[in-house]
């Protein structure tokens, strides 16, 4: 009888303890716990949308190396975009300093041309987003703590990634797909940076992955180089990628 007491009394405190941890660290215990989401009672499996944050990173707005003009505009939307999903991901271009599609490593050869890599065509890019570097950090403004895993993509040296899902190749997984399909996400919105191309190439390969994909509208800005724009929305609406603005899908 002694002893049961002093098991219920341990129960006790320890619920106890456990309560007021869990109480105390609320608003850290998950990365969106001032969302929608309720973390004491899951829904895993039911909320089948995600939203996947491109490249918001500072050599990508102004300032940076490969600035997307007005780049920083879109981020005050984005956070407020961020907080009406319990699943968010990131993707962070990470490279090394001698990577293949740097002006740097390719003497003679025009940032914005293309040179012919192993896996197809390559455009030339100035240096950027070079890994534990300033430029290669996300933007101030952006409200990380919403992130639930960031991917990096392009840290091989010889070859880039602008998708989200997979690298230049198209055959080398970044681990992504991986992620929404374990978690049973059906639909996808993408928003970032560039339109055109890392946001272009996340959304084609989310859509041959099987998602429903969404690109949001006012939360994108492309680089814009020749036709690229222009092409990047035939593309969308060739393979049935919604372009629209948040609100006509949630
Ligand atoms: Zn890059």
């Amino acid at each position: 009888m002694k002893n049961i007491t002093k098991r219920n009394l341990f129960k006790g405190l320890a619920f106890m303890a456990l309560s007021s941890f869990l109480s105390g660290k609320s608003d850290n215990l998950l990365a969106h716990s001032d969302k929608k989401d309720d973390y004491k009672k899951s829904n895993f499996g039911q909320d089948t949308d995600a939203l996947i944050v491109v490249d918001v990173q500072n050599d990508f707005c102004p300032g940076g190396s490969l600035a997307v003009k007005d780049g920083n505009t879109i981020i005050s939307e984005i956070n407020e975009i961020q907080k009406k999903f319990n699943y968010v991901f990131y993707t962070q271009d990470w490279h090394p300093i001698d990577h293949i599609s740097f002006s740097t490593n390719n003497i003679g050869k025009k940032v914005f041309s293309t040179i012919e890599a192993p896996y197809g065509e390559q455009v030339i890019w100035p240096p950027h987003c070079i890994f534990n570097t300033k430029g290669a950090e996300f933007h101030e403004e952006l409200e990380v703590k919403y992130a639930n895993a960031i991917i990096r993509k392009g840290f091989r040296k010889e070859i880039d990634s602008y998708s989200g899902f997979f690298e230049n190749d198209k055959v080398t997984p970044t681990g992504l797909e991986g992620l929404l399909k374990t978690l049973k996400i059906k639909r996808v919105f993408i928003c970032g940076l560039a339109l055109d191309f890392c946001v272009n190439y996340t959304a084609l390969d989310a859509k041959n992955l099987g998602f429903e994909t969404i690109v949001i509208e006012g939360a994108t800005l492309p680089v814009d180089i020749g036709d690229s724009v222009k092409n990047t929305l035939n593309g969308f609406k060739n393979k049935g990628i919604h372009y629209g603005k948040l609100t006509q899908f949630i």
